[in-house]
């Protein structure tokens, strides 16, 4: 009998309780702008940031309307602007390229590993090329992430600022430091589909008053920036308040009061994915064909989603692979289709960036499999998607032979 797997792929667990009661005190008195305080209130979303600050260890944290405006913004603060050329992964996803061309930059991509992580040879490459660009968006796409004191060694070296897009890799840390602490700045998503949920929302960290007093004043704190609990002494406002514009993207209250709960509850939920995704992986390991990705023994990663990867590969080989899973109840999302879909898109679909093409990255990309892996699934239903998965590719590769 042939297993069909029945769950849903992108059900969440629902809001914590304490964050739906904290979520219904703030509607029922109404101050849902971050800057609507009573007599000796502090709003949830200064908390929000307060507590955001202490977990990630940074002094200073703003929170932001989405995941793409804190990256926006933190590229914005460090000085990015039209026509400017900002390097970035390959292999990420489409809010990356488009926070960089909303600021009137241009992306300029650097190629991916078969370890999913930036490849740090091709790096090294073009921050000593003439009129390389000052500034490198890294993206710790789907979780991976790449030696990152190699990466800063070679960024500093160069003079490249470091902007981290943490969308995937909140809790997660490198050689005991954590993801987001690297860069100059970094950038959090805390949409329905990332580590913690409000919907849409983002988060931006980082230790350098000046960068973060453009960012809270880009924000749009009308001025009003002495109500942040977690940003810089008002000397670092005096300097940037009447040449930085106001780009509204704030977040609310009733989504900080969701969001603080979760927080708190942040450390319980990694491990429980993490759980999973180490499910799938014994389930996949040895499957013939099939690449699983070895994670290096620095990186203290947190997985909600698991990617394994069909290495050469034909085309219409990979898409039966998908079809037969889709068909048994396991959706997969391949990276190598030539139109964007479910989620998933790669360098040269964003045509506006007009990007040269990139052998070494569309091999792996043409092989890359990626499938999420929400809370909701029991580590039985791991179990048994691998089991699909496992047979499906096991099937496919005899046949190709
Ligand atoms: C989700 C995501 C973002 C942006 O987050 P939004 O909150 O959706 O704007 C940025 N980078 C990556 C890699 C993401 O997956």
């Amino acid at each position: 009998m042939t297993e069909r797997f029945t769950g849903n792929f992108t059900q969440q667990e629902p809001i914590p309780e304490a964050g739906i009661e904290a979520a219904l005190d703030v509607l029922r008195h109404g101050r849902l702008h971050r800057y609507n305080v009573a007599e000796g209130e502090t709003a949830q979303t200064a908390l929000l940031e307060q507590e955001f600050a202490a977990l990630m260890g940074s002094k200073y944290a703003l929170a932001v309307a989405s995941g793409g405006y804190a990256i926006a913004t933190a590229l914005r603060a460090v000085g990015v602007g039209p026509g400017d050329r900002v390097l970035t992964n390959a292999f990420t996803l489409a809010p990356v390229p488009g926070a960089i061309a909303s600021v009137g930059a241009v992306p300029v991509f650097v190629d991916v590993t078969e370890a999913l992580t930036i490849d740090l040879d091709h790096l090294a490459q073009i921050v000593v090329e003439k009129n390389a660009p000052r500034v490198l968006l890294l993206s710790h796409m789907r979780g991976h992430i790449c030696d990152m004191d190699r990466l800063m060694a070679i960024t500093d070296a160069a003079g490249v600022t470091v902007i981290e897009d943490c969308a995937h890799t909140m809790g997660a840390r490198w050689n005991g430091v954590l993801s987001g602490r690297h860069g100059a700045m970094a950038a959090y998503s805390t949409q329905t589909y990332k580590h913690v949920n409000s919907g849409e929302g983002g988060l931006l960290i980082s230790d350098d008053p000046d960068l973060m007093a453009r960012a809270i004043i880009l924000s749009g704190s009308y001025m009003l920036y002495e109500r942040h609990l977690a940003g810089p002494p008002p000397e670092a406002f005096e300097k940037v308040k009447y040449i930085t514009p106001n780009i509204s993207g704030r977040m609310d209250n009733l989504r900080a009061a969701i969001l603080r709960p979760q927080l708190a509850g942040l450390d319980d939920q990694c491990s429980a994915w993490n759980a999973r995704y180490r499910v799938v992986e014994a389930g996949l390991r040895d499957t013939p064909g099939l690449t699983v990705i070895e994670r290096p023994a620095e990186e203290s990663y947190v997985m909600s989603s698991f990617q394994f990867l069909l290495l050469d590969w034909t085309e219409r080989e990979v898409q039966e692979v998908v079809r037969r899973c889709a068909d048994r109840g396991v959706e997969l999302k391949w990276f190598g289709g030539a139109e964007p879909a479910g989620f998933t898109s790669r360098y040269d679909s964003w045509r506006y960036a007009d990007a040269p093409k990139m052998p070494k990255t569309d091999r792996v990309l043409c092989g890359i499999l990626d499938l999420r892996l929400p809370l909701t699934f029991s580590h039985e239903d791991c179990a048994q998607i691998a089991r699909i998965i496992r047979d499906v590719v096991s099937r496919v590769y005899q046949r190709a032979g």
